[in-house]
């Protein structure tokens, strides 16, 4: 799983940035092309549902889901692993 804002939902509010546990969302920096700053994702990895969900078969936390006003906050299964082909010139 790969938690994701979704920049053309979010308004730059930061309500997300105030309520998870882990500090995940922090305050941004820049403006994107709409002239929003949307939070960044510090280590997105570290998040409960990205770690663990899998395991546990269901989404464990979702608060900064929940709190977003504009439904910016998803998680994405991650493509799954597909080795390249090895084409061998002689
Ligand atoms: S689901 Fe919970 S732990 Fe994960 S980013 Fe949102 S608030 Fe943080
Ligand atoms: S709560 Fe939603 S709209 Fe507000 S900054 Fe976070 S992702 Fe963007």
């Amino acid at each position: 799983m790969k938690l994701i804002i979704d920049e053309s939902r979010c308004k730059g509010c930061n309500l997300c940035t105030l309520v998870c546990p882990y500090n995940i969302f922090q305050e941004g920096s820049e403006l994107n092309s709409k002239g929003i700053v949307v939070p960044s994702l510090d280590r997105p990895g570290r998040c409960t549902n990205c770690r663990l969900s899998k395991l546990y078969q269901r989404r464990l936390c979702g608060v900064c889901q929940l709190i977003c006003p504009d439904q910016a906050i998803h998680w994405v299964e991650e493509e799954p692993y597909e080795p390249l082909g090895v084409v061998i010139e002689f």
